[in-house]
């Protein structure tokens, strides 16, 4: 017999976690039709994408050919929405199929979103739409390219059904592979929702073994843990706030244990630089907005700490006092990533220790300049040509006593254009690409994936899709 599609290996969730989830199979999909089939991941995770792309590939892609002894689950998690505690969130519209080890002995979760209801759904109907499930796919694959740590989607599938939405929409099935799916609101469920001091051992034994294993020789494994999540969540922020990525939805359920980038909704990169830059249509307040984001971190840092507790220190007060130091933890890594990730930017080797970043963060503040552009623009004023990057700010007197600041610091172009990508997503393009896909067409969804999974290599004949929006141009991104 030839291996199965999907070859699974024994599941570490199912047989350490059994409080945590409850097992429950997929919709059955009625005419299943890969859109996408993410080829290079497939072959990173040794699977046989011919395999995957033929009918018992399909079966096994949409979660309805699992080996026998083997079954899927809904996962249970809690989590802060929007400040708010929501005690039993989980799975309401996706699945586990189960765990894969890769060639180089990794192992990764097999999660299907858009599923059919569980008996975490609520109100909903378990169900997702062709254009969501493809962003999530598209954006997953711009941030894997560009070097950020990130759950990716192996592939998308149609399903045939109409969905129910403001509009009725074409139904899919997203295949994502993630580190795991643990979250920040896995902890809190465990011990503000179940109050089960017991599987909260188990979680975080099984959080250290498959995450962070250097944990498990600490005289204090909780406490270690908590760091360890700090510090991968720390150099993740840098990351996103490096490359102007506006997460959108920053509950604790969407911020993973494993230091990936998770849950696709209502993301966007900034164009103008702004700190106050809020694309989501249902964050008013702007509580997730690009400038806040390593506050919010830091904020889901202290609510793992709260699930935590009980492991940390027998006396409450005690295991605050452990916990506490780690946020701060948090913040000075998280300014170090940051600062050395901002010199890369510029092509120093160094940070500059005066000011020369938080000048220029200033400076853009009044223009809201591009943010992707600019720095394309800047390794050109570093080539002997100011005039491109002079255009996107008004005060030249200001920005040009900066260029000479930064240009005696000597730095280095072609460095510049190494870590500065040229195309990431516009807003009007994901926009226009999702809308083509929905309506039948997946062209110019093929198009723009191409520039954005090779973000650095100038294409001749592209140029429109390093075009930011008109000054003012306001997208709105919806949760899918
Ligand atoms: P999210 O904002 O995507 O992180 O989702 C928050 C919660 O809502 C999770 O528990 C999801 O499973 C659930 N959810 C989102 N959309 C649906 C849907 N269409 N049907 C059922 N549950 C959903
Ligand atoms: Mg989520
Ligand atoms: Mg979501």
């Amino acid at each position: 017999a030839t291996a199965p599609p999907l070859p699974f290996a024994d599941g570490t969730y199912v047989a350490d976690l059994e409080g945590l989830y409850t097992p429950w199979e997929a919709d059955a999909v009625p005419d299943a039709r890969l859109l996408v089939l993410n080829t290079a991941l497939a072959a990173a995770l040794g699977l046989d994408a011919d395999a995957l792309a033929g009918p018992d590939g399909l079966a096994a892609l949409s979660g309805r050919a699992l080996p026998e002894g083997l079954r899927s689950v809904a996962q249970g998690y809690a989590g802060h929405q929007f400040g708010g505690f929501s005690p039993r969130l989980g799975d309401g519209r996706a699945v586990l199929l189960g765990e894969l080890v890769d060639p180089t002995g990794r192992r990764h979760d097999v999660h299907l979103k858009g599923s059919g209801r569980t008996p975490y759904s609520r109100g909903g109907d378990g169900k997702a739409a062709v254009g969501p499930m493809l962003r999530e796919h598209l954006m997953g694959e711009a941030m894997h390219a560009l070097g950020i740590p990130t759950t990716r989607a192996l592939a998308v599938l149609a399903t045939g059904e109409t969905i129910a939405r403001e509009v009725p929409l074409p139904g899919a099935v997203l295949v994502r592979i993630a580190e795991s799916h643990l979250r920040v609101g896995t902890f809190e469920y465990v011990t503000t929702t179940l109050d089960d001091r017991d599987l909260l051992q188990r979680l975080v034994d099984h959080a250290i073994a498959r995450h962070h294993p250097h944990a498990a020789q600490a005289d204090n494994p909780a406490l270690a843990l908590l760091e360890a999540v700090a510090d991968v969540q720390a150099d993740l922020l840098a990351r996103w706030q490096l490359v102007g990525f506006v997460h959108g939805v920053m509950n604790t359920d969407n911020t993973t244990i494993s230091g990936q980038t998770i849950d696709y909704g209502p993301c966007a990169f900034m164009e103008g630089y702004d700190p106050r830059t809020v694309y989501s249509s249902i964050d008013h307040a702007g509580r997730y907005a690009y400038g806040r984001q390593p506050q919010v971190l830091q904020w889901n840092l202290a609510r793992l700490a709260e699930g935590l507790l009980p492991l940390l220190a027998d006396d409450p007060q005690d295991a605050v006092a452990l916990a506490t130091p780690v946020l701060d933890r948090f913040r000075d890594r998280f300014t170090d990533a940051w600062g050395t990730g901002m010199a890369r930017k510029l092509g120093l080797d160094a940070v500059p220790q005066d000011g020369l970043l938080e000048d220029l963060l200033e400076l853009l503040t009044a223009d809201a300049p591009d943010w992707t552009g600019l720095f394309r623009d800047l390794a050109r004023t570093a080539r002997g040509d100011a005039t491109a990057a002079r255009a996107h700010v008004l005060d030249r007197e200001a920005f040009d006593a900066w260029t000479a600041r930064w240009l005696a610091l000597g730095p280095d172009a072609d460095a510049m254009d190494a870590v500065n990508p040229l195309y990431i997503p516009r807003n009007a393009l994901v926009e226009e690409a999702l809308a083509a896909a929905t309506a039948g067409d997946l062209g110019p969804y093929e198009a723009l994936l191409e520039v954005v999974t090779d973000p650095f290599v100038v294409r001749p004949g592209r140029e429109r899709y390093t075009r930011a929006a008109p000054p003012g141009d306001r997208h709105v991104t919806f949760c899918g």
